[in-house]
């Protein structure tokens, strides 16, 4: 997709708010703005309504039911939701262990450290192998009855992989262990319809499937709700799992999002995605330069994904040679001011020097193959310039 003069790589960063999405959204800041909650009058009957559907159709996404999703901001205070409330329900109880992988999202891994200074878990971090994906055996060689919660992230934000959630989910339940998947990145790349089976929690948001900002999801089991202890509170909403006045435009909208993942052309989209994907890759490999493709194979990963290593070069020197005309990512923190390498490449076997040469470049649902070769032209010539050939060549 092409926004003014800027080609947009960055779809796992943010998608943009799909038109469809938009058009349900509107009517709910005009005049159906009532509050949902307000349970007096046919104007807040509406608006509740609206947010009980829109649960329905991210239930439906998932394979779960309405009352089984809880509204929150997004998906890091989804995750938030998971793990401080599982693990503030089961203080001082037999379980004092909580594992997560070591390619979580950042708003996992920053968690855990509360969960061990303030709540005193005993927090344990799951290796991945050079794919990105949680090992299994070690894991579970890992799990016992003192296990309280697992979080495993599904599709991973930064190379695309896919970890086997239904395996790690069987392996959780015959040990009595809560499951909390970090969803956010999987609407788009996988069929979700029979997920809610795998999972006890699963974190989903907005803006990552073409919904609005600022609105997310968890699903919460039925049968484990009461292991959730919740982190906001106020005036019960949402069976006092999370308070607050829901939005009930942003929640329409992440319900219209999820309406067309169920039931529009996903499987045309991915595959569209995949071959636009896999071009823009080959074509990137084509050039004569060291590129190279960090993580799994590009059929066994997020389809619109693809996160590139240039050996010898800096990833911040040529996203910002390529500003404005190319938007893409690297996925290092900036959080003290001194930014860190990927944690998720050094965690698949990276040095720091291969994660600082890496790219991560997300196509989504409006690209087109003149985007991808306009792309791969703007990055040959920055690379040129870079390496000090072709000085003259602007982009
Ligand atoms: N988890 C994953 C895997 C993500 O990619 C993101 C967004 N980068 C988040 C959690 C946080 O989502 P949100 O922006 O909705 O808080």
């Amino acid at each position: 997709m092409k926004i003014g003069s800027t080609l947009y790589f960055d779809h796992q960063a943010t998608t943009p708010t799909d038109e469809r999405v938009l058009a349900a959204m509107r009517p709910y800041y005009d005049e159906r703005f009532g509050n949902p909650h307000s349970a007096d009058h046919a104007l807040g009957w509406e608006a509740a309504r609206a947010t009980e559907a829109a649960a329905s159709k991210i239930a439906m996404m998932l394979g779960a039911d309405a009352d089984e999703i809880v509204f929150t901001s997004g998906a890091t205070e989804s995750n938030n939701l998971a793990l401080i409330g599982a693990a503030y329900a089961a203080k001082n109880g037999s379980r004092d262990r909580i594992l997560v992988s070591a390619t979580e999202h950042k708003s996992i891994l920053a968690l855990t450290r509360f969960l061990r200074e303030q709540l005193d878990y005993k927090i344990e971090i799951l290796p991945a192998n050079w794919e990105g994906k949680v090992d299994v055996e070690y894991f579970k060689k890992k799990i016992d009855d003192d296990v309280l919660i697992v979080s495993t992230i599904y599709v991973n934000n930064e190379i695309g992989s896919i970890n086997s959630i239904n395996e790690i989910g069987d392996i959780c339940r015959s040990n009595g262990v809560l499951f909390h998947c970090d969803g956010a990145q999987s609407p788009i790349a996988l069929d979700l319809k029979d997920i809610a089976t795998s999972v006890d929690l699963f974190s989903l948001s907005g803006h990552k499937m073409y919904g609005p900002k600022g609105i997310g999801a968890l699903f919460a089991h039925r049968d484990i709700q009461d292991r959730i202890t919740p982190i906001i509170h106020g005036g019960g909403q949402q069976g006092q799992l999370r308070s607050g006045t829901l939005p009930t435009p942003l929640c329409v909208g992440m319900g219209a999002a999820a309406d067309i993942i169920s039931n529009g052309s996903m499987e045309d989209e991915r595959l569209e995605l995949r071959s636009l994907r896999d071009l823009f890759v080959r074509s990137l490999q084509q050039l004569n330069w060291p590129i190279f493709l960090n993580g799994p194979s590009l059929a066994d990963r997020h389809p619109g994904n693809a996160n590139i290593r240039f050996e010898g070069f800096s990833a911040h020197d040529i996203l910002a040679a390529l500003q404005p005309k190319l938007a893409a990512s690297t996925g290092s923190a900036c959080t003290t001011g001194i930014p860190e390498p990927s944690h998720v490449l050094t965690a698949i076997g990276l040095s720091q020097d291969q994660a600082e040469a890496s790219v991560r470049f997300s196509i989504g649902r409006q690209t087109q193959e003149e985007h991808v070769d306009e792309a791969v032209a703007l990055i040959k010539t920055v690379l040129e310039r870079l390496s000090g050939a072709g000085l003259s060549e602007a982009v």
